[in-house]
C-alpha cells in the first residue's frame, strides 16, 4: 500500500517537466490520476508511463484559462471517482523581457495561464473536495507550483514574478479560508529553483536580455543558470515531484498555507 492508495488527484500541465514526474510520483504511491494538459500527446505519455509501472492514470486535454472545462473536468472526475482529493496546480508558461517591451497581450496571457488557473481550478476543486468519501477521509491538498520567482525578483522577468508572487499569496488566502471553515483542506505552494525542463526552451525572450542576465549566456541554458545555484547544477523534475508528494500525503496534514522551497540552495543566501 503506498500512502496515498485509494486517493485521487488531479495534475495540470502534467503532460510535460515537473507535472509529469509529479503525476508519476503521486501514482507511485498509489494515486489514481487524472492528467491533463493542453498537449495531448504529452499528457497520453505520462499515463503511458505511470501505467507501464503498474499506475492508475488518464488524460483529458484541459487549457487551464478556460472555466467551462475545469467545471466540466471536476464533474467528470466525480462522477468516475466520487471524489477529489489532491489537485496540483502545475501548468505554467514563462515570459521574459524588459518590462517596458513587455506587451499588454503577453502580461494579460502570462497572468491566465500562471494565476487564473489557479484561482479556477481552486473554486471548481473545492466543493468536489468538500463531498462526503465512502472511506470517510476527510479535506484534501491543493499543491500550488510557484516559483524562486515568487519570493524575489529577477530582471527581466516582471510579469513570471508578478504572476508567481500572486500565487503563493493566493495559496495562503485559501489555506485561511479552507482552516476557518475547518474543512480539512490544506493548502500549500511549492517554490522550485532553476529546474530542468522544457520550459527553458520555450520562454520567449532577446538575446540581449540574457546576456544581461546571465553574463556569457547566449541563450537561456538550464545547465549554465543552474550552475549558479549554491550547490552548482540545475535541479531534476523528480526533486520537486518528492515534495509534491509529501505536501498530498497525510505526513503534511499540519502545513498549510506553507512555502516548501526545493530550489538547491537559491535563495538561502
Ligand atoms: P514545462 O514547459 O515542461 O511544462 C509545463 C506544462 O504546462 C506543459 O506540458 C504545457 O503544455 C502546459 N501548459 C502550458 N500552458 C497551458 C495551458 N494554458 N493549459 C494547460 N496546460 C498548459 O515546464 P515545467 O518547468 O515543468 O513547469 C511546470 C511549472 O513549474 C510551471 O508552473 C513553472 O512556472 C514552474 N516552475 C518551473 C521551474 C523550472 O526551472 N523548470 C522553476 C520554477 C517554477
Amino acid at each position: 500500500m503506498g500512502t496515498l492508495t485509494g486517493r485521487v488527484a488531479f495534475v495540470t500541465g502534467a503532460g510535460s517537466g515537473i507535472g509529469r514526474a509529479c503525476a508519476i510520483g503521486l501514482a507511485a504511491e498509489g494515486a489514481m490520476v487524472f492528467v491533463t494538459d493542453i498537449d495531448a500527446p504529452g499528457g497520453r505519455e505520462t499515463v503511458a508511463q505511470i501505467e507501464a509501472a503498474g499506475g492508475l492514470a488518464t488524460f483529458r486535454g484541459q487549457d487551464v484559462t478556460e472555466e467551462d472545462r475545469w467545471a466540466e473536468l471536476v464533474q467528470r472526475v466525480m462522477d468516475l471517482y466520487g471524489r477529489l482529493d489532491i489537485l496540483v496546480n502545475n501548468a505554467g508558461i514563462g515570459t521574459s523581457g524588459l518590462i517596458t517591451d513587455v506587451t499588454l497581450e503577453q502580461w494579460l496571457h502570462q497572468m491566465n495561464v500562471n494565476v487564473t488557473s489557479c484561482f479556477l481550478g481552486i473554486k471548481h476543486a473545492l466543493p468536489a473536495m468538500r463531498s462526503p468519501r465512502p472511506d470517510g477521509h476527510v479535506g484534501g491538498s491543493i499543491i500550488n507550483i510557484s516559483s524562486v520567482a515568487g519570493l524575489g525578483g529577477s530582471a527581466g522577468m516582471s510579469a513570471y514574478c508578478a504572476s508567481k508572487g500572486a500565487v503563493r499569496l493566493m495559496t495562503k488566502a485559501v489555506a485561511m479560508e479552507c482552516a476557518a471553515m475547518r474543512d480539512g483542506i490544506r493548502c500549500n505552494s511549492v517554490h522550485p529553483g532553476i529546474i530542468d525542463t522544457p520550459i527553458w526552451q520555450k520562454l520567449d525572450t532577446s538575446g540581449a536580455l540574457v546576456s544581461a542576465v546571465t553574463p556569457g549566456a547566449n541563450a537561456l541554458d538550464v545547465d549554465v543558470i543552474g550552475a549558479g545555484a549554491p550547490v552548482g547544477h540545475a535541479g531534476k523534475p523528480e526533486d520537486i515531484a518528492a515534495g509534491v508528494v509529501f505536501l498530498a500525503s497525510d505526513a503534511s496534514r499540519y502545513m498549510t498555507g506553507s512555502e516548501l522551497v526545493i530550489d538547491g540552495g537559491w535563495t538561502a543566501h
